[in-house]
């Protein structure tokens, strides 16, 4: 079994530890600091094998240099972004497999937030850790990258199987429900969701991981394309990516 811990940091970043107990190996996703996840490695007598980043950003990237330092540990990243990751060793392009020990995850790029952002994809353990592309009910603002790429790179993610589990990099939920709630006021899982997202904030709990699943019936992003999220913006009939370019605009200014 692939080990997750979701270490909370900052104000809203999850920084996740994977560990393979039969062969010993550890990666860490996208380390904006390096004390939280030296703590959980002392804690637990892991060592530290691999850093895999998902995009440049600093509160991704912010404790690679320390990390790998102290460890020993080797940097893992889009190969597009490569000037812009702090110890890069292994520049990685789409359909890459990286693995970690028996446990293997196949790269996916997603431009759009950054232009070399890519996403890592555990087929096997279902699991998907998908950096600032996909959020819990939202989606990665377009920093280096056009809306059409965007919708591009989420129509990769949203054909993984339902189970898969989406670990993404911020606790940005809630306020995507409520942008998600504004589109489709009248879907009931949006609004069954809300309820679950509002009660587990409240305890400090986090909300992330969801799932492809649950992404496809409440994230707006992943549902351009339905009839009834058209239909409430009046832009029936109209091409999904047209529609995904409206309310990315529309989220940019909610
Ligand atoms: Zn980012
Ligand atoms: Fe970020």
């Amino acid at each position: 079994m692939l080990e997750i811990i979701q270490i909370p940091v900052l104000t809203d970043n999850y920084i996740y530890l994977l560990h393979d107990s039969v062969s010993g190996d550890t990666a860490v996703v996208d380390p904006a600091l390096a004390q939280p996840v030296l703590d959980v490695l002392t804690e637990k007598s892991w060592q530290l094998t691999t850093i895999l980043n998902t995009h440049h950003h600093w509160d991704h990237v912010g404790a690679n240099l320390e990390l790998k330092q102290k460890t020993g540990c080797k940097v893992i990243a889009g190969q597009l972004d490569a000037e812009r990751i702090p110890g890069l060793d292994q520049g990685v392009f789409e359909g890459d497999i990286i693995s970690l020990g028996e446990h293997e995850a196949t790269v996916i790029e997603t431009p759009g937030h950054t232009s070399g952002h890519v996403v890592y994809y555990f087929a096997k353990d279902e699991a998907l850790f998908c950096g600032d592309t996909l959020f819990a009910m939202g989606c990665g603002r377009l920093f280096e990258g056009t809306a059409e790429q965007m919708w591009s790179s989420l129509q990769k993610l949203k054909v993984l199987p339902a189970s898969t589990r989406v670990y993404c990099t911020h606790e940005y939920t809630q306020a995507n429900g409520r942008f998600a709630l504004s589109i489709e006021p009248d879907n009931l899982q949006i609004q069954q969701r809300m309820i679950e997202v509002v009660a587990l904030r409240l305890a400090n709990k986090p909300t992330v991981p969801s799932t492809i699943g649950e992404e496809k019936a409440t994230n707006p992003f992943f549902r351009e394309g339905s009839s009834c999220l058209q239909k409430k913006l009046g832009l029936e009939n109209q091409a999904p990516v047209s529609v995904f370019t409206v309310l990315r605009k529309l989220k940019d200014s909610f």
